[in-house]
């Protein structure tokens, strides 16, 4: 490639494309839209889930734990898949639990993390018996309280804030003045306040970051929280049971991005849970991953409505928009917005191409799914797919905004 050619998505070769259509869960696209009965949908392929979590499984030690951090797609029967799949669930508030419960998850498998967990969800969690990482000074003495009151014992391990960042991380969520977390300095007196109410402290969890496409600033990472882990373990009055070193596994979303090496951070947490076999031979190592698992499994379709040129600029305007997929139009955390790999999912071998902007039906410029683009030349009725978007989709959207019908989700 020349040095000034434009940057490119990396091929989205994950779907399968026959007769000029993508196949999504063996279907062609058509008839999964007629299926569905209508769009706009998100379809998550089964396959490709399984797929994705045996590469991993394959790239990691078996001794590495892997959980499915669910906030990343909480759909009920896709939650129900990955119980089925990885090691643990990861909720993030009283509802997640609820549904991480009725997908089957064990109980002794589920951890919940999250800043101002209320009483109502903490005593769910003593209730049904999983593991609360701890975030606060107020969570031990409430945990305490809920403990007593139910008669029975309360699961708790350490959120820690760590006193590094996750280099290169498209979000940060350690390091620094956080929300997230108790301060690595202030551990030891938490530990002192688990001790004195009578609960013991499991483990660590350590979560620097999200959305991150360099192995070696996870590998750092990893590395960092492992040493501060080790530190803080001497303070804790019994051995460690669990150390959740967290995740941060990106996937390629824009033009330029490629997918994540996993050999390197691989061949480190090999080296890791040898040492830990030594160090802390009662832990396990436990790393939790949301989009990396389902993200690049899932596409969104929404059917163009009208065909408009608008002083020589062509409009496919579509069915769903920011309402339904917030993160493709480039307003969920993004700084400069970029487009997500787009495609006409029923012209797929199209030679004739054109540049068109792909926007929703809500009254907003802000409702932009794909900003002059290199397309299959569309017309209304066509399938417009949006790949990369089995993560921070529907539940990460505003769906009442301008009073659409809710997207429908399926699992194929
Ligand atoms: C959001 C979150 C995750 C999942 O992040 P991904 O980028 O989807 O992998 C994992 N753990 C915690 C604590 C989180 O807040």
């Amino acid at each position: 490639m020349p040095n000034n050619a434009a940057p490119v998505h990396v091929p989205m070769i994950q779907f399968p494309v026959v007769n000029d259509e993508l196949l999504v869960g063996a279907m062609p696209l058509t008839q999964l839209a007629a299926r569905v009965g209508r769009t706009p949908f998100y379809a998550y392929d089964r396959a490709l889930l399984e797929k994705r979590v045996a590469e991993l499984r394959a790239a990691l030690p078996t001794a590495i734990k892997l959980h499915y951090a669910m906030k990343a797609n909480p759909m009920p029967a896709l939650v129900c898949h990955m119980a089925g799949l990885v090691d643990g669930i990861d909720v993030a508030s009283g509802g997640e639990l609820k549904v991480a419960l009725d997908a089957g998850a064990s109980p002794h498998e589920i951890s919940f993390a999250g800043p101002g967990k209320s009483r109502a969800e903490l005593t769910q969690a003593v209730a049904a018996g999983i593991l609360v990482n701890l975030e606060s000074f107020r969570e031990v003495t409430e945990l305490a309280s809920i403990s007593q009151e139910l008669g029975l014992p309360a699961r708790v391990a350490v959120r820690v804030n760590p006193d590094f960042e996750l280099k290169s991380s498209g979000m940060k969520m350690g390091g620094g003045p956080k929300q997230f977390g108790v301060d690595a300095e202030q551990v030891s007196a938490l530990l002192g306040e688990i001790a004195r109410h009578g609960l013991s402290c499991e483990g660590f969890h350590l979560f620097a970051g999200s959305q991150n496409l360099k192995a070696e600033a996870i590998v750092e990472a990893q590395n960092k929280s492992y040493e501060l882990a080790l530190r803080l373990a001497a303070d804790a009055p019994t051995p460690i049971r669990s150390l959740n070193l967290g995740g941060g596994f990106g996937i390629p979303y824009f033009p330029g991005e490629q997918r994540l090496d996993l050999a390197a951070i691989g061949a480190n947490l090999a080296a890791l849970s040898q040492r830990a076999s030594a160090d802390m031979p009662s832990a396990e190592l436990v790393i939790e991953l949301g989009r990396y698992l389902v993200g690049e499994a899932g596409i969104y379709v929404t059917r163009v409505v009208d065909r408009k040129i608008s002083r020589g600029h062509i409009f496919l305007v579509v069915d769903g928009g920011l309402n339904h997929h917030l993160a493709a139009s480039g307003n969920f955390g993004q700084v400069i917005r970029k487009n997500y790999p787009v495609a006409i999912g029923n012209r797929m071998g199209a030679t004739e191409k054109e540049s068109a902007s792909v926007v929703g039906p809500l009254c907003t410029p802000l409702d932009l799914l794909a900003d002059r683009m290199e397309l299959a030349s569309a017309k209304p009725g066509d399938l417009v797919v949006i790949f990369q978007s089995g993560a921070y989709g529907a539940s990460a959207s505003p769906q009442g905004f301008l009073g659409h019908p809710a997207v429908v989700e399926v699992l194929v």
